[in-house]
């Protein structure tokens, strides 16, 4: 839609100098060219005050509808908790993943920190909404090749079990990367606490039926492609 306030405002600016080449030329003080310019200086003024507090009112609409998306958007319930609030859910790609509810997990879990300080300003917005629309998926979290759930590039049941991982690579003096988190009913997507056992590598491989990682990502290597 045309802006007609812009136009008029184009236009008194046109005027206006069409006037001042007058009065520096064949005009050249003629008072009825002269109060021609006044009237439209002035005019131009108020004007142009208008349309800066019309662009004002506009940006602040904007900033205002922006804000009820976001808000919107955060207060879609990807985040379910339970009946009995033991666990709560987080769906992403239509996939429901299981934690555990205690407090301090979920304060500890980075994803939900990611998740409620969100910074999406009007171009991440406009990355993002695609994305949102499609898989349901939010801010940081995304499911990783493994078919694991991330927040950013860490896979969650390994965040949620930190502390316990830690303990353990320096009680066995071994890196924090050797110390794995297996998920003991097999499902990637249940990362309730009781769900995740803490182990070294060579430990996890047996979960699995291997006598050692080695062993394991040898297998791999040669039956995976
Ligand atoms: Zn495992």
């Amino acid at each position: 839609m045309e802006d007609s306030l812009a136009r008029e405002v184009a236009d008194l600016k046109s005027n206006l100098i069409n006037v001042n080449f007058g009065l520096a030329h064949t005009c050249r003080g003629n008072p009825i060219v002269e109060q021609k310019r006044i009237d439209i200086t002035a005019r131009l003024e108020l004007k142009e005050k208008l349309l800066l507090l019309k662009k004002q009112e506009e940006e602040r609409q904007k900033k205002l509808e922006q804000e009820k998306i976001i808000q919107d958007f955060m207060n879609k319930p990807f985040v379910n908790l339970s009946e009995d609030k033991t666990y709560f859910t987080i769906s992403v790609s239509g996939v429901e993943f299981l934690f555990d509810n205690e407090k301090e997990e979920i304060e500890r879990l980075s994803v939900l920190s990611n998740i409620r300080n969100l910074d999406i300003n009007e171009v991440g917005y406009s990355i993002f909404k695609p994305i949102l629309l499609r898989i349901g998926s939010i801010g940081s979290l995304n499911i990783n090749d493994g078919g694991y759930l991330c927040s950013w590039d860490y896979p969650i049941h390994t965040e949620l079990k930190l502390i316990e991982r830690k303990k353990l690579s320096e009680d066995l003096g071994c890196d924090l990367g050797d110390i794995h988190v297996h998920h003991i009913d097999l499902n990637q997507k249940n990362n309730r606490k009781k769900n995740l056992e803490v182990l070294h590598k060579d430990n996890h491989a047996k979960r699995h039926g291997f006598p050692s990682w080695d062993a394991l990502q040898l297998w791999r290597a040669e039956n995976l492609d």
